[in-house]
C-alpha cells in the first residue's frame, strides 16, 4: 500500500503530494497526521490519499515512520474544502489544512486536562455510629454515584476520603474532562414567533443561498435559533458564524440557555487548551451547534443541516492576512457538499450580497419591522459647520449636548460613536508641518493622553510624546482629529456627576474585560458609553435612548470604492441601539458633509433607495460587484528588491492586455498609499477587470505571480483596505 502526503510546512516548492510506503505494522487512513522522513529530517504531514500503487521509482519510496494520532484528524469533507480554497484561493495545501486543526495538536503540545472522581467500592459498608461525615459522604456517593474529588475533600474534609479509600471503601478514578469557554448562565427567552419570521423559517429550507434582510431588532436571532432547532430535531448539526467583535457574551449565553451544552463557542478569546477541547468535542460530534468567528467556518463538523452568517455585510468575513480567503465562498461550498441551506442574515447586506439576490441567485428573504412593533429611532442631521458658523468649535453639536441633558435628567443611556481610538488621530507642529511619525511605517502616530504615548496602529510601538517639534524645536503642537479617549474626557469635564465609560481596543485587551464594561453600562443609570465599532453591533440595552455619532464622516472619504456602503451599513448599526424597549430613542448624528446622499437614504432607513443608488453608482463606474479588483502586493525589506519584483511582474501582466483588450478596464503599478509597514517596502500592481473573464484573467495573473516570486507577495480580490 502507498501513502500520498503532504508535507505540513507552507512553502511553493513542496506543494505537492509525495508519496511513500505504508509498512503493514500501521493503520494509515485517509486524512491522518503522520512522521515522515522528509530530506534527513522526520517531519509532519498529511494523508489525502491511498493507493495500491505507485508512480515514483519503488525502490526509493520511502515508508511513513509512523501515525501520529490513531483517528483521521482531516475529515473527507475538509479534504475536499482543501481542494477548492486551492483552486479558488491560490493557496498552498499546508497553509489550508493549518486552518483546519486547532495549533495546540499542530504543535503537538496537546494537554488533556484530568480530574479525580470518586465511587462506591462497598455498597452495604455501614460506617461507626459517630463517623457522621463518612456516613454522609457514602450517602452522596450512593446518590451522585460519581463525585468529583475536590468537591468531597473541601465537604468533608481530605483525611475522610483518605481513610475510606484506604479501607477498600471508595474508589479513586481519573477521568479526562473538558475545559469550557466561560459563559454567563441565564434563563433562555422563548418568545412566540410573529408571522414574518414564521414565513421566513418555512421559506429557508433548501440547499440554496438566502439573504435575510431584516432591520436591527426584528428578531433575526431568534429566526437563525429556530432554523437550528429544526435541523438538530432533524440529527443535523449547524454553524453560525457572527463577527469577531459581535461575538458578545449575549449571544453566547443565549444559545447556550437553549441548546445547553450542544452549543461549542470558537472565537480568538480562547485559550488555546479550551480551543483544543471544543474542537475536540466537535470532532467527536458531542457538540452540534458551532457559534464562532471567520475561522469557525472550518469546524469539523459532519452531517451539516444549516449553515448562517450573520452581519453578512462585515468586513472581517474576509481573511486580509495569510491565508486569504472570502468566509462566504467556504460557507457556499459546503452548504452544497451537505446539500443544506446557507442563510446571509443583516440589516444592511452588501451591495454585492444584495446584487447576487437581485439577480436570483440568492433568495431575498425580508424582515421589515422590529419584532416588538416599535419604531425604528429617528436620525437628526446636524451640521458641524453651521456649529461653527455659530460659535460652537467643541466637538459636541448643542444639539446632542441637549439631548444628552435629557438623558441625565431621565436617568437614562446614551452611547456615543466615534470610531477612532485614542485621543487624537496625530500630532503635528504648527510651525513646520512636522508629523510624528512611526520609524518602521509610514504613518503618523496617534496620541494616547491616557499613557501618555504615541502610538502606532499598525505596528503597536510606541513612542513618547511630541512637546517640542524635533525639526524646528518649536512648542506650538497642534492635535490631529477626535478619538475616544478626548470624547470621554469632554464628557467628563460637561458632566462631572456621570459615569461615563469608554470601550475600544485599548480597554478591552484583558480577559471578560468587554464584559465588565458592558455590566457595569447595564447596571448604571444615567450612564454614557463611549465606543468604537465595538459598541455598534448585537448589544441589546433598554435603557439607551440616545445615540450619538461623533465624526459620521469619518468612514466616508477613504480611498475605497465601498467606503459609502461601510458608513450607511456603520449608521444603521449603531442608530439601532437605541430604542429598543418601551422608551422611545433617538440618533444624533454630527456630520460636516449634511448634504451627501448616504445621509438622507440612512436618516430614513431606506436600504432599497441607497442600493439602488450605489449600486447604480458602480456600474456606470465598472466597479465591484461590476468587476472584480486584482490587487498583487509586493513587499520586502529591501526596497529595490520588491520594485525590482514589481517590475518584472507588471511586463508580464501587461503582455495580457494584449490578450484580453477589452476586458482589462484598468492596470498599473505604483508605491502602495502606505510605503512601508513594519520595516517592509509594498509595492502593489492593481487590476480592474470585467466580469466575463475574470476567473481565466485571475489565473493567468496569478501564475505570473507564482513564478516570478516565491514569498513577499500577495494576491487581493476586491480588497477593502487598499493601504
Ligand atoms: P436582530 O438580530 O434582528 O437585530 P434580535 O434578534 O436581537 O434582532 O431581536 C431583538 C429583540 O426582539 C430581542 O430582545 C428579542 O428577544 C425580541 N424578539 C424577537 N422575536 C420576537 C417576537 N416574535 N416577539 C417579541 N419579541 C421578539
Ligand atoms: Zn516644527
Ligand atoms: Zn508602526
Amino acid at each position: 500500500m502507498f501513502a500520498k502526503v503532504i508535507i505540513d510546512q507552507d512553502a511553493r516548492a513542496i506543494d505537492k503530494e509525495f508519496e511513500y510506503s505504508v509498512p503493514n505494522s500501521l493503520n494509515v487512513k485517509i486524512g491522518m497526521r503522520v512522521f515522515v522522513p522528509f530530506g534527513n529530517r522526520i517531519v509532519q504531514g498529511f494523508v489525502v490519499g491511498l493507493s495500491e500503487n505507485c508512480s515514483y521509482d519503488i525502490s526509493k519510496v520511502k515508508p511513513i515512520n509512523r501515525t501520529i494520532e490513531e483517528f483521521s484528524a482531516i475529515k473527507e469533507e475538509m479534504l475536499e474544502v482543501m481542494k477548492f480554497m486551492v483552486k479558488k484561493n491560490h493557496l498552498t495545501m499546508a497553509s489550508i489544512l493549518r486552518l483546519f486543526l486547532p495549533s495546540q495538536m499542530r504543535e503537538g503540545k496537546v494537554k488533556e486536562i484530568f480530574e479525580t472522581f470518586y465511587t462506591l467500592k462497598v455498597e452495604n459498608f455501614i460506617p461507626k455510629s459517630n463517623a457522621k461525615k463518612q456516613r454522609e459522604l457514602i450517602e452522596i456517593l450512593k446518590k451522585e454515584k460519581r463525585c468529583s474529588s475536590v468537591l468531597l475533600g473541601e465537604k468533608f474534609g481530605y483525611g475522610t476520603l483518605k481513610t475510606l479509600q484506604q479501607n477498600g471503601i471508595i474508589e479513586k478514578e481519573k477521568t479526562q474532562v473538558d475545559r469550557k469557554p466561560f459563559v454567563i448562565e441565564k434563563e433562555d427567552n422563548r418568545v412566540q414567533l410573529n408571522q414574518m419570521q414564521k414565513l421566513a423559517i418555512e421559506r429557508i429550507k433548501d440547499n440554496k443561498t438566502y439573504l435575510l434582510h431584516g432591520v436591527t431588532g426584528s428578531g433575526k436571532t431568534e429566526v437563525y435559533m429556530n432554523l437550528i432547532e429544526r435541523e438538530l430535531s432533524a440529527g443535523k448539526n449547524a454553524i453560525m458564524l457572527v463577527p469577531e467583535i459581535s461575538l458578545t457574551p449575549q449571544i453566547m449565553s443565549n444559545f447556550k440557555a437553549r441548546f445547553g451544552d450542544f452549543v461549542a463557542v470558537l472565537h480568538s478569546g480562547l485559550s488555546a487548551g479550551e480551543k483544543f477541547d471544543e474542537w475536540k468535542r466537535i470532532f467527536l460530534g458531542k457538540a452540534k451547534i458551532i457559534i464562532g468567528a471567520r475561522s469557525a467556518i472550518f469546524a469539523p463538523v459532519e452531517n451539516l443541516g444549516i449553515i448562517i452568517i450573520d452581519e453578512e455585510h462585515e468586513q472581517s468575513y474576509v481573511s486580509e492576512s495569510n491565508p486569504r480567503y472570502f468566509t462566504h465562498d467556504i460557507a457556499k461550498f459546503r452548504a452544497k457538499h451537505n446539500g443544506c441551506p446557507l442563510v446571509l442574515g443583516s440589516a444592511t447586506p452588501s451591495v454585492e450580497s444584495y446584487q447576487n439576490a437581485m439577480d436570483g441567485n440568492y433568495e431575498l428573504v425580508e424582515l421589515p419591522i422590529r419584532a416588538n412593533g416599535k419604531e425604528l429611532p429617528a436620525i437628526q442631521i446636524v451640521d458641524m459647520l453651521g456649529e461653527i458658523r455659530q460659535g460652537n468649535n467643541s466637538i459636541f453639536s448643542n444639539q446632542l449636548i441637549a439631548d444628552l441633558v435629557e438623558v441625565i435628567n431621565n436617568k437614562k443611556q446614551a452611547m456615543i460613536f466615534i470610531n477612532r481610538r485614542g485621543y487624537s488621530s496625530f500630532m503635528r507642529c504648527r510651525d513646520c508641518g512636522y508629523v510624528a511619525q512611526c520609524s518602521d511605517c509610514d504613518v503618523s502616530l496617534v496620541y494616547h493622553k491616557e499613557d501618555d504615548r504615541l502610538k502606532c496602529h499598525y505596528c503597536g510601538k510606541q513612542y513618547k510624546v511630541l512637546t517640542r517639534c524635533p525639526k524646528c524645536k518649536s512648542e506650538n503642537i497642534k492635535y490631529g482629529a477626535v478619538g475616544t479617549e478626548q470624547v470621554v474626557s469632554k464628557l467628563k469635564e460637561l458632566f462631572p456627576d456621570v459615569k461615563v465609560l469608554r470601550m475600544d481596543n485599548d480597554t478591552t485587551s484583558t480577559k471578560n474585560a468587554h464584559q465588565k464594561i458592558l455590566n457595569e453600562f447595564r447596571n448604571t443609570l444615567p450612564c454614557i458609553l463611549v465606543g468604537t465599532q465595538m459598541i455598534a453591533k448585537g448589544h441589546d440595552f433598554e435603557n439607551v435612548t440616545l445615540v450619538g455619532v461623533v465624526d459620521a464622516d469619518q468612514s466616508l472619504f477613504q480611498a475605497d470604492y465601498r467606503s459609502t456602503e461601510k458608513t450607511f451599513q456603520l449608521i444603521t448599526q449603531v442608530a439601532g441601539r437605541a430604542g429598543r424597549s418601551k422608551d422611545e430613542g433617538k440618533v444624533v448624528l454630527q456630520t460636516y458633509a449634511p448634504r451627501h446622499y448616504v445621509y438622507k437614504f440612512v436618516s430614513n432607513y431606506d436600504y432599497k433607495g441607497f442600493f439602488r443608488k450605489e449600486a447604480n453608482i458602480r456600474k456606470t463606474a465598472n466597479f465591484p460587484p461590476f468587476s472584480r479588483i486584482i490587487r498583487l502586493l509586493f513587499s520586502d525589506n529591501n526596497e529595490n528588491y520588491a520594485r525590482e519584483l514589481l517590475k518584472i511582474c507588471y511586463t508580464e501582466i501587461e503582455k495580457l492586455k494584449e490578450k484580453y483588450s477589452s476586458e482589462i478596464l484598468y492596470l498599473d503599478a505604483m508605491k502602495s498609499p502606505i510605503k512601508r509597514l513594519q520595516n517592509k517596502y509594498r509595492f502593489q500592481i492593481i487590476l480592474r477587470i470585467k466580469l466575463e473573464k475574470a476567473d481565466q484573467i485571475e489565473e493567468e495573473v496569478f501564475n505570473i505571480a507564482k513564478k516570478t516570486a516565491k514569498t513577499n507577495i500577495f494576491l487581493e480580490i476586491n480588497p477593502s483596505n487598499m493601504a
